[in-house]
């Protein structure tokens, strides 16, 4: 080790310092925003990029930051030491198409569900297809139709647990279950749900997805993605295509979302314990025609969210508000408190309306066969005074109406 007290060794400023010396380890992860890596001599990269030495080389093949992030997120997702690390992208987007890159190949037939987040199923209904991928989609909630979509050069089942935003709970084991029958590798996206209520890779299923930029990041300031496969020709196959599509993640993302994770259970906890009071407040408004939260007597799929969540419901609440689009502005403006912003996962509750955002390019009669009317209203509940949200939002419905 160099004296850091030593004169520069370098002969000029514009060439590099090194790191100073230190005994001492910071405590909080250092930000890496580095994007090579030098290696002593050639055998020395070669040993790196063989996997032999731990260490990098250019940071779109990987860096420290995403590799922390990672590690955390494996760690929430039950993931077992020592198989393939996840792989962190730079967005959940990214994610999900760093998975259908690596996996599919010419001809192959994609099954998903046909709620998908909006972006999954354009791609589903659109991108795929005009590449050449013929695609099906089937209700998750309902095992024949899951069985239906599938045919013999099926490659690849796409799915989410909860579904966005009428909260139907996908019958999970059943499609799990096909998947593993039929040798065809079942893909969920876990992002509503979280590792902390629902962890796919220990339930059977082969490839979890997230966008981190919700609950795991938690702050509405990181767009990132992260995927994981346990089996290691599947996490290879992925990894190479996040990589070589060019996916990566910026190493100050990963810093801040790793940042946010420290505190994701307790956020989680705490987000959920709201969920279910104001879940419960609103089933008592006049104004309020129905209230869609899985942790509800009421919700169609109480039994199947109690065996695949345990005691977990969520931190997402819908409801259906009497009227149009009138009393869905006027609900709006008088809950201006709380942002009207189609994301979800914030630490402070938002407000989304599906049929002016996500769900806009439908028609109205598509979107009620759907179950989602006009009134519809999609709550990511957050941190904040539970007495504090159930004031403003009762206060909102009654402006309503
Ligand atoms: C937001 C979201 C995505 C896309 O994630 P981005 O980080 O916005 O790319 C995918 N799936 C679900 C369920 C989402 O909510």
């Amino acid at each position: 080790m160099t004296d850091p007290l030593a004169p520069e060794p370098t002969p000029s400023v514009v060439r590099r310092t090194p790191v100073p010396p230190s005994v001492s380890q910071p405590v909080a992860t250092p930000l890496w925003p580095s994007v090579v890596y030098r290696a002593t001599d050639a055998d020395e990269l070669d040993r790196i990029y063989e996997g032999e030495l731990p260490g990098y080389s250019y940071a779109r093949e990987g860096h420290p930051n995403a590799d922390v992030l990672a590690a955390k997120i494996d760690r929430l997702e039950g993931r077992r030491l020592g198989g393939p690390a996840g792989i962190v992208s730079s967005s959940g987007m990214a994610a999900v198409s760093a998975v259908l890159l690596g996996l599919l190949r010419a001809g192959d037939h994609v099954a998903a569900g046909n709620q998908l987040y909006g972006r999954s199923l354009r791609l589903m209904t659109s991108d795929l297809p005009r590449m050449g991928f013929a695609t099906s989609l089937f209700d998750p909630t309902d095992a024949a139709s899951v069985e239906a979509a599938l045919t013999p050069a099926t490659r690849l089942i796409l799915v989410e647990v909860v579904s966005n935003p009428t909260l139907r709970v996908a019958d999970m084991e059943a499609i799990v279950a096909l998947g593993a029958q039929r040798g065809i590798p079942v893909v969920v996206d876990n992002t509503f749900t979280t590792p902390r209520m629902y962890q796919p890779l220990t339930q059977g299923a082969d490839v979890v997805i997230h966008s981190v930029t919700k609950l795991l990041g938690g702050h509405a300031d990181v767009t990132l993605g992260y995927t994981a496969a346990d089996d290691p020709d599947l996490a290879a196959a992925i990894r190479t295509a996040a990589v070589t599509w060019g996916v990566a993640p910026s190493p100050f993302d990963c810093w801040l979302a790793e940042r946010g994770l420290h505190t994701f259970e307790v956020r989680y906890d705490r987000a959920e314990a709201n969920a279910v009071a104001v879940a419960d407040a609103l089933a008592g408004l006049d104004g309020v025609r129905a209230v869609l939260y899985p942790g509800r007597t009421d919700h169609p799929d109480r039994a199947r969210a109690a065996k695949l969540f345990g005691s977990r419901t969520g931190n997402m609440v819908s409801f259906v508000l009497d009227g149009g689009r009138p009393e869905v502005n006027a609900f709006l403006r008088a809950a201006a408190a709380i942002p009207f912003a189609p994301t979800l996962g914030d630490v402070a509750t938002t407000i989304s309306h599906p049929a002016s955002s996500s769900h806009r390019a439908l028609t109205a009669e598509a979107r009620e066969a759907l179950g989602m009317p006009e009134g519809f209203i999609r709550l990511s509940v957050g941190i904040e005074d539970a007495d504090l949200l159930i004031d403003e939002l009762t206060a909102a419905v009654r402006a309503s109406q």
